[in-house]
């Protein structure tokens, strides 16, 4: 790392561009966000991106740094050497886009991208919850449920596949329900925005008072996650249902985690994650009765530490140690 260097980290979602200006020690010094509708095609969604980092740029100026280069965590399958996003389940407007290369060239510095689980996990290994920690797991609720792992101190990267530890799409239970990605009965169909509100509109149908709360917010347009998490606090049996079916997913699914690897810490993270309270006691009884070879007692599983900010910080990370 350069003394006088800060880098920019962008966490490219679905609604949402957030940057930030990070210094060398993982510190944001300025943060910026944009809302973006990348459904409506990628052009637009650049122009955007490119103005964020041209600001960042400018304000590393003005803190008596140079921006180093950029980072950008983005969800899906990414081929970093071409700067492109492969495939994005839940971003397809981006498929085959040259993100990264079309970014470094207007920009004239380094640009690097990686999958916004990992960029997730280098933020809480640098800044956060996992600073501590040599071998983990970490899991992002959003949208979808991305994961990224931890072995021996370093992000595990897998075999240069363009993808690893999706978590997300490890089947729970087979022939469940249907997943962004084609297959069926994932964690993400358990675990994640989108099943939340698969479930919730599969319960309204149902009928009776057990289905009122969900089919009111239906009806009038405000089903969210965080709609949802707000009913089940307010005692709604529907929603509390919902959560307590993710945390069974995600028990079982650390569990194989765990056995697999001979490991025993996860970090959980995303939008979702703050709903915290609402599946991980769930979480926690299914984590215990799947496991056989692992001490559940012993096992930690805690939210990440640095909130929305983790993949923006992570990507600022990556940018940090490619560039130097
Ligand atoms: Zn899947």
């Amino acid at each position: 790392m350069k003394k006088n260097n800060a880098y920019i980290g962008v966490d490219i979602g679905g609604t949402n561009l957030r940057a930030s200006l990070v210094d060398g020690k993982g510190g944001i010094l300025k943060s910026l966000r944009t809302p973006v509708r990348i459904d409506l095609g990628p052009d637009r969604a650049f122009e955007k991106l490119l103005a964020q980092c041209r600001e960042l740029v400018e304000a590393a100026g003005e803190f008596g740094l140079k921006a180093g280069g950029v980072g950008l965590g983005v969800a899906g399958k990414i081929d970093p050497a071409a700067g492109t996003v492969v495939f994005s389940p839940n971003l397809p407007a981006l498929n085959g886009f040259p993100l990264g290369r079309e970014l470094g060239e207007k920009l004239g510095i380094p640009v690097v991208m990686e999958n916004d689980a990992n960029a997730f996990g280098l933020g809480e290994s640098w800044a956060g919850a996992a600073r501590d920690l040599d071998n983990w797991v970490g899991i992002t609720l959003g949208t979808g449920t991305g994961g990224c792992l931890f072995l021996g101190g370093k992000l595990w990267e897998g075999a240069g596949l363009g993808f690893c530890a999706e978590i997300g799409h490890m089947i729970i239970l087979p022939d469940g329900p249907p997943c962004g990605c084609g297959s069926r009965g994932c964690l993400e169909s358990f675990a994640s925005a989108s099943a939340l509100m698969r479930g919730a509109r599969e319960i309204c149908p149902a009928g009776g008072s057990y289905a009122d709360v969900l089919r009111g917010l239906t009806e009038r347009n405000e089903l969210s996650a965080a709609s949802i998490y707000s009913a089940a606090r307010s005692g709604d049996a529907a929603s509390k249902k919902l959560f307590e079916t993710m945390g069974w997913a995600l028990g079982i699914g650390l569990s194989n985690i765990f056995s697999l690897l001979g490991i025993d810490r996860a970090v959980i993270g995303g939008g979702v994650s703050s709903a915290w309270d609402a599946f991980i006691g769930p979480l926690r009884a299914s984590l215990e009765k799947s496991a056989s070879m692992f001490d559940a007692q012993r096992a930690v599983v805690v939210r990440g530490s640095l909130g929305d900010d983790a993949a923006q910080i992570g990507a600022a990370r990556l940018a940090e140690s490619s560039v130097g």
